[in-house]
Order: C-alpha cells, then sequence, then structure tokens
C-alpha cells in the first residue's frame, strides 16, 4: 500500500487496474465480484459501453466551458435530469455530495431570509445521518464522531431522533426552521428506511409551515431503491433534492434540484462551481439518465434488489439478525463486526461494504447479473461459514 496519501482511509489491502461490468481486477490480475459499485457510484458497472463511448467522444470534442457560457452537452443534461425529478423546475450542477448538500442548506436559508427575515435559518436533520465531510455538511451530520478536532461548525443545525413523529412536529419550528434535510434511506449508518407514516409528517409539517423539504438523495436516488428518486416510494413531493454518486456513473457531479417554491432563489453571483457540470460530467450523465430512467430497467433494480434479500432470508443463518433495504440498497445486520468479514470476503474474491459497526451493506452496479448475484451470495455464505 502506498503512504503517499493523507491518512483519511482505512483501507484493505488491493489495488485495483481496471473493471468490466460488476467485475474489478487488481494490479496482480485477480478478479473480484463488485457488491460496492464505488459506493452507489458505478452504477452501470465498469466499462459500460455507452458511458465509454460517450466519455471518449465528449472529451475529444470539449471537456470545459467555464460558467460566463453553456454547453450543448450540459444543457441536454440538465434539461433530462429536472424532467426525471418528479415536481423539480431548476437544477444547479456541482462536483459532490458534499457541494450539492451545501447548496441546498444555502437556498433554505436564503428562501427564508427573503420571506420572513432573520432568525429563521435553522436546519433540521437526523440523528444517524449522513450529509458529507465540509464544515457546513459535518455540521449537518447527525453524528457526534464527526463533531471534534475542526471546530468551530457551521451554527444552526438541530438534530432529532429518526421515527419520532413527536420530535419532528416540536423541531420544525416555523419561527426558526428553513428547513429539513432528511434522507430517505440512510446509507453510511445502516441502510436504515424511514417509515411511510414518518416521512408523509414531515412532508405535511414542511408545507404547512412553509419549511423546505430537502431530500438528501446522494447515495439512494438516481434508480437505487426501484425509482428514480427514492422519495417517490414514499409519494410525496420534495422542494428540494440533493443527487451526485451514481448521478454520471463514476465522473465527478453533484446536483441541487428545486421545485416551485426555491426554483428561483438564488440570483446572479450567489452560487458557482468552476468543475459544476462540465461536459464530461454531462456526457456521462446523460448516459445515465438515458439508461436509468426508464420503467422497465427501474423494475428490474427492484427485482434483483428482491432476489438478493429473499435469498439471504432464506439461509435463516444464526450470523444474520436481519436484512433490509430497497432496491439494490441493501443491510444486514450480523452478530459479528463487519469488517472482518469484508477482509475475508475480498480474500475470496467478492467486495462488500459495511455501514456501522455490525451492518454489511451491498450496492451493487444495477447491471450485475442474476448468475453474478447467486455467485457473490454463494461466496459471503462461504465466508460466513
Ligand atoms: C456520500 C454521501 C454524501 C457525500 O457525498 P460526497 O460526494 O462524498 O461529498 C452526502 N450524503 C449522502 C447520503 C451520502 O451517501
Amino acid at each position: 500500500m502506498s503512504d503517499v496519501f493523507m491518512n483519511t482511509y482505512h483501507r484493505l489491502p488491493v489495488t485495483f487496474a481496471k473493471g468490466e461490468g460488476a467485475w474489478l481486477t487488481d494490479v496482480n490480475g485477480k478478479r473480484y465480484l463488485d457488491f460496492t459499485a464505488g459506493i452507489a457510484v458505478n452504477c452501470l458497472g465498469h466499462g459500460y459501453p455507452a458511458l465509454v463511448k460517450a466519455i471518449a467522444e465528449q472529451a475529444a470534442k470539449c471537456n470545459h466551458v467555464c460558467n460566463y457560457y453553456q454547453s450543448d452537452v450540459s444543457v441536454a443534461f440538465a434539461e433530462q435530469l429536472v424532467a426525471a425529478c418528479v415536481g423539480m423546475r431548476k437544477v444547479f450542477l456541482g462536483n459532490s455530495g458534499a457541494e450539492a448538500n451545501e447548496g441546498a442548506c444555502k437556498i433554505a436559508r436564503k428562501y427564508s431570509l427573503k420571506k420572513y427575515g432573520p432568525g429563521r435559518h435553522r436546519i433540521v436533520t437526523l440523528q444517524g445521518s449522513f450529509h458529507g465531510r465540509t464544515i457546513t455538511t459535518l455540521s449537518a451530520t447527525g453524528q457526534d464522531k464527526f463533531h471534534k478536532d475542526f471546530g468551530p461548525f457551521t451554527e444552526g443545525f438541530l438534530f432529532i431522533p429518526p421515527g419520532d413523529q413527536a420530535a419532528l412536529d416540536r423541531a420544525l419550528d416555523p419561527a426558526s426552521v428553513a428547513g429539513l434535510l432528511i434522507e430517505a434511506i440512510q446509507g453510511e449508518s445502516g441502510i436504515l428506511p424511514q417509515e411511510d407514516a414518518y416521512i408523509k409528517a414531515a412532508a405535511k409539517y414542511c408545507a404547512e409551515r412553509d419549511i423546505l423539504l430537502m431530500f438528501d438523495e446522494i447515495q439512494c436516488g438516481v434508480g437505487r431503491t426501484g425509482t428514480f428518486l427514492a422519495c417517490e416510494g414514499y409519494g410525496v413531493k420534495p422542494d428540494i433534492v440533493t443527487l451526485a454518486k451514481g448521478l454520471s456513473g463514476g465522473v465527478p457531479v453533484g446536483a441541487v434540484l428545486a421545485g416551485e417554491k426555491a426554483a428561483d432563489v438564488f440570483e446572479t453571483s450567489d452560487h458557482g462551481s468552476t468543475f459544476g457540470g462540465n461536459p464530461l460530467a454531462a456526457a456521462a450523465g446523460l448516459v445515465v439518465l438515458q439508461t436509468v430512467n426508464n420503467p422497465a430497467f427501474l423494475k428490474a433494480i427492484s427485482g434483483k434488489g428482491e432476489k438478493i434479500q429473499a435469498t439471504l432470508k432464506s439461509w435463516k443463518h444464526p450470523a444474520i439478525k436481519a436484512v433490509r433495504g430497497r432496491g439494490l440498497m441493501i443491510g444486514v445486520d450480523i452478530t459479528t463486526p463487519a469488517w472482518p468479514v469484508l477482509e475475508a470476503a475480498l480474500a475470496k474474491g467478492l467486495l462488500i461494504l459495511s455501514a456501522g459497526p455490525n451492518t454489511l451493506r451491498f450496492l451493487p452496479p444495477y447491471t450485475i447479473t442474476d448468475g453474478e448475484i447467486d455467485q457473490g451470495l454463494g461466496i459471503l455464505r462461504e465466508t460466513l461459514g
């Protein structure tokens, strides 16, 4: 392992060189079945032909245009993205999830300031949430372990326990709160889907109190749960949605989308991003949208997810305590620490993730085949013993 990188990641001892479909190959030529998709990024798998072609052709044409101008491909991408996200009217393109959430927080604060004056700047988030690594998105992240060493943090965030409707009702104070930022399915802290009634209550309170309902769909969006946006599965209409990870299939991108209420909050010079939505990311994103935002494709994602959950449950394995998730976003609680299982699976040629100390997390590419699912689950079963 190279020690040239700063010590930020707990890395497993493997160096990858290339990939194809749901497979990655390391520098020694060993192949691994990928149940991670780069943490929900490589949603079409590795080397997806249409994606490779679009990136290569765009790179040859023009890979960047500054924000004094627009590019043909960025316009096409933005228009199709807005159309894919029900109820959204405008988009700001950036490069990452954290950047998208920063944009959402800025929009919520300005929306409230313009309409109600100062003092109504608070943003409510859930305990256990994960919203990013910048100072502000760490502030928004409802996990204490992230709130040390780097202070002072951005003020104005309030954390509430997920699932507690009374706490939600109390926290959403129309005198002090501008927005609610929420993962419909918490990713990093264990693949925890919120209850239907809870999300519906959140939508109702936000609408009644003119608090912006903002879904962080950076991990669960772009088809991952079997609908293009995970919040569609809850039947609610957000004011703001943030996307990143899978949106351009591996090329860095982030997006904050806004519906009727907040689409025109940002005025000229309020926000910006040098690389945001550049032609390379846009060309890749267009392929993702055209592939994923299709009823049959989305249905297949749900079907593959159901197959994985049903198989895991059918084992009745003593080490497996619970299986949950939606679509190809699946968490498995086990009786032992997750990390040694990741290491053992890696040695056997299967890449999986963890989400918390005792939860395995699977985020395979949407293009994974039934045969590959069986093969990967076979390796997992051997690993669990
Ligand atoms: C990954 C993630 C982020 C942060 O995205 P980056 O691109 O790493 O900045 C924010 N929210 C959720 C839900 C995520 O899964």
